[in-house]
């Protein structure tokens, strides 16, 4: 039995009837796709996270490969810059950009204030530092203080003294002293990408799954999973259950363990109920005016935005807005705890926010033909410094007592996964399943990989 059709639960599934079992998939909302899907109103397509489509597992390209056929997927290159104090200042950061954009003198006030740190402070011990210790000795307190400090407290929610370093090295890439050359493939990095967005490709998926005959319970929220010492039994919303021989577990960490019968220790409850996560509500709107910046992302760390990333979908797709558009099409993403004012604002409170941040923009009247609000309730596993001992501790507690009940996926393990680290975890705790030594929670545990390159 697996909770949860997103792209870990979908693997988990395809694995299985490869290997002849028979999944059944139970899945709360009424799609396949969990973050990683593609909502739509007639030819308006929305990609709520922004997702990038690449990976350093042949298993995982081979599998996004053998689910859409070669002309459903496009390649985009990867170009993203932040916007501070006006300026667009390309991503990941270049030395000469630094150096020259925002004027000579602050260039070289960023760059003497990197060298005060590099000389003068210790490297900051991995897997202890905070994100503001790594971050000011990684670009120097100015650079720091200028791109990341206000961004991370936006999108984090949270004091970057505060917040564990352990996800920067693998996702804030360092500054670049040499300037890239467009024209030399080493130094290209393009993402694949599915024509319709992401849920093109889990809706693929679910289609292959029909065809062995498994097809995902939708409307079926897990509400109990029990164990009587021999199988398990979840109790879906409506108080149908169905019972097997495992679970396999896309539903957040936290929501696992209170919903587990009988219920683990209470020490183990008490470090679950501290596990948190940040939501993200992503608002697209299409504007009449035309708008062109040439990158995929922009960041927007300054305190003029209340947005913190921009996604402009031109540069992912065309095929997400109709085929006659004109405008401009833009992904706001406004990041934010489930209790806070943001998330819940009724859909004219953020159409207000929204207008707000177009004119910070630079949009003096905003005409905003189509508009549309996707809500993300668990985006982000929080890392806090407590994250790592307390989710290892659930780990070794389901283990040991519940070896057939496998977390999978991004909330599942309660990590900063992307696609591929979800799936891959999914595909090994299959193997486990079928007897085989490997552990899937080493999954994404590298500290230093940066995903760039091409990705053909
Ligand atoms: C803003 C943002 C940007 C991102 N960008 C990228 C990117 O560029 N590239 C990339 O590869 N990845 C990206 N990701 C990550 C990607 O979305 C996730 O890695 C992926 O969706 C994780 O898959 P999953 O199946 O583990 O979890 P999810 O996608 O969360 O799916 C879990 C599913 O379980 C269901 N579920 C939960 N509880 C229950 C329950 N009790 N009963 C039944 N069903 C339940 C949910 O409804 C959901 O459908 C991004 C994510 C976000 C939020």
């Amino acid at each position: 039995m697996i909770v949860g059709a997103g792209p870990a639960g979908l693997t988990a599934a395809l694995k299985l009837v490869e290997r002849g079992a028979t999944p059944r998939i139970f899945e709360a909302t009424n799609h396949v796709g969990g973050l990683a899907r593609t909502p739509t109103d007639g030819e308006w397509r929305i990609d709520p996270g922004g997702h990038r489509f690449f990976t350093q597992s042949e298993e995982i390209l081979d599998l996004w490969k053998s689910l859409l056929p070669p002309d459903e997927w496009i390649s985009v290159p990867r170009r993203s810059a932040m916007l501070v104090d006006g300026h667009f200042v390309r991503y990941p950061l270049v030395g000469r950009d630094l150096l020259t954009q925002m004027g000579i003198a602050k260039g070289m006030r960023g760059a003497g204030s990197l060298l005060w740190s590099r000389l003068w402070h210790d490297v900051p011990t991995p897997g202890t530092a905070s994100f503001r210790e790594w971050g000011t000795h990684e670009f120097g307190r100015h650079w720091y203080r200028k791109f990341f400090d206000g961004y991370v407290r936006k999108t984090w929610l949270a004091d970057p003294a505060e917040i564990a370093s352990d996800w920067a090295n693998q996702r804030i890439k360092p500054i670049t002293w040499r300037t890239p050359r467009a024209d030399d493939p080493a130094e290209q990095d393009v993402f694949r990408y599915p024509r319709f967005g992401p849920g093109q490709l889990w809706e693929a998926a679910a289609a292959r799954l029909a065809e062995s005959g498994t097809i995902p319970n939708l409307h079926s929220q897990v509400c109990a999973v029990r164990y009587d010492g021999r199988g398990w039994t979840l109790e879906l919303h409506d108080g149908q259950t169905v019972s097997g021989d495992a679970v396999f577990s896309s539903m957040p960490l936290r929501l696992l363990v209170e919903t587990l019968d009988p219920a683990p220790p209470r020490h183990i409850r008490a470090v679950a109920a501290a596990l948190r996560h940040r939501a993200v509500i992503t608002v697209a709107v299409a504007l009449r005016q035309q708008y062109d910046m040439p990158y995929n992302w922009v960041y927007t760390p300054g305190s003029e935005f209340r947005v913190g990333r921009i996604q402009n979908y031109g540069h992912w797709s065309r095929a997400l807005a109709p085929h006659d558009w004109k405008g401009s099409y833009l992904g706001l993403e406004y990041f934010t705890l489930p209790d806070e004012d943001t998330w819940v604002a009724s859909d004219a409170g953020l159409g207000a926010i929204v207008e707000q941040d177009l004119r910070a923009l630079g949009f003096d009247d905003p005409v905003i033909d189509h508009l549309m609000i996707v809500r993300s309730r668990f985006a982000y596993p929080v890392y806090d410094p407590t994250r790592e001992r307390n989710v290892a501790r659930i780990r070794d507690y389901l283990r040991q007592s519940h070896p057939t009940l496998h977390p999978i996926g991004r909330n599942g393990m309660h990590r900063y996964d992307n696609q591929d680290h979800a799936m891959l975890s999914a595909m090994h705790s299959v193997d486990r399943y079928f007897g085989a030594e490997v552990d899937p929670w080493r999954v994404n545990t590298e500290r230093g990989h940066h995903e760039t390159g091409v990705q053909k």
